[in-house]
């Protein structure tokens, strides 16, 4: 009996080792898999796993210039660091770029674009900021200011969709990379299932996306877990800037995040499992996809005359807000045909103008 006792204290009191190298203590459990596991090995299948997942897609190609979409947060935090190591032990030889939008939030995104600059210097990555005020002669300060906190995130959206590929313009990248997680991106499954919107389902769980626009775009962290992010960042000792948007309402977006959240703490495969279903769903060739042309004003990518951002600008402009916000409307097969004309017309040009910014590839 005595020995059981003594045993049993022996097995409490030894450490656990790494399940992977078997050799070094364990000191965190894996989120992903709940395997008990030691740093450096966490550290080393984290980095795999982001370059399996880069090479099995071929998301890049030697002498690429990438912008990293950069706010100085966790995730794009850890996407410049881990790219740039990457980039160094693999050979991948890209040229690396921070790119960072200023929106024009007080007491936000000056202090993360701080954190950006510090970012610049520790990785000797270049880095490029293009603010909504030079682009749209508009900040979110501003437009909060006119349109009050319900439709906020709407224009700064699609404001700054349009200003990270005018900015990527600016520096000639070839691809953007964004931070966007695999929580993000069952998050986005979800609420695209919720709103019936078929054409972002079938997009939203696309590594590269815009390929047939003018930069396009990819998520190298598709499959990495928001926790495990985190982690590694905490870890590495990252410097980050970790304080929510003071204009983030987003109810929606946020039930959805804890909804995920809830079914991850149950069965941690579930993130992979949403984007999966995602990935599986098909669209019926007879349903009608919006067609892709140039927008009248900007030139930029649109399936309407005028893109959204035109649209959104001309309601600020004109003291009607609500313009442009709401549904879609459905385009007609005139407009269609007059946007795939103008496209044709426009063929590989990439230039409009946006206040006194003018861009070109
Ligand atoms: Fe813009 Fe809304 Fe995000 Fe704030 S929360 S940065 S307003 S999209």
């Amino acid at each position: 009996m005595e020995g059981v006792e003594a045993s049993e204290k022996v097995k409490r009191t030894t450490p656990r080792l790494c399940s992977l190298c078997n050799q070094r203590k364990a000191a965190l459990r894996r989120p992903k898999t709940l395997e008990q596991i030691c740093r450096e090995c966490f550290y080393n299948v984290f980095e795999d796993e982001i370059h399996r997942v880069i090479v099995e897609n071929n998301l890049f190609k030697p002498g690429d210039r990438i912008a990293i979409g950069a706010s100085g947060g966790k995730d794009s935090t850890v996407l410049a660091y881990v790219l740039s190591e990457l980039n160094k032990r693999h050979n991948y030889g890209l040229d690396l770029f921070l790119l960072s939008i200023d929106e024009g939030i007080t007491g936000y995104r000056d202090d993360s674009l701080e954190t950006v600059k510090r970012n610049e210097i520790q990785y000797g990555l270049p880095l490029k900021i293009v603010s909504y005020k030079e682009l749209y002669q508009w900040t979110m300060d501003e437009i909060v200011k006119a349109i009050g906190l319900k439709n906020n995130c709407t224009f700064c959206g699609v404001f700054r969709r349009q200003a990270l590929d005018r900015g990527a313009a600016l520096i000639q990248a070839d691809k953007i990379v964004t931070g966007h997680n695999a929580d993000d991106i069952a998050e986005t499954v979800l609420l695209n299932i919720l709103r019936g919107d078929i054409a972002r389902l079938s997009r939203c769980t696309s590594i590269t996306t815009g390929e047939d626009g003018p930069i396009p775009r990819c998520k190298p962290f598709k499959y990495t877990y928001e926790k495990e992010i985190v982690m590694y960042a905490y870890f590495k000792k990252l410097d980050y800037f970790s304080t929510e948007c003071i204009y983030s309402p987003n109810a929606y977006r946020g039930f959805a995040r804890e909804f995920i959240k809830d079914l991850e703490r149950i069965r941690p495969r579930a993130i992979l499992d949403i984007i999966r279903s995602g990935e599986d769903f098909r669209i019926s060739t007879t349903t009608r996809m919006p067609e892709q042309g140039t927008c009248q004003q900007c030139g930029y990518i649109s399936s309407q005359k005028l893109c959204k951002a035109c649209v959104l600008l001309e309601g600020l402009n004109r003291g009607l807000p609500k313009l442009g916000i709401g549904r879609k409307k459905v385009c007609s097969g005139e407009d269609q045909v007059q946007s795939k004309r103008h496209l044709e017309n426009k063929a590989l040009s990439f230039h409009g103008k946006h206040g006194n910014v003018e861009w070109k590839r």
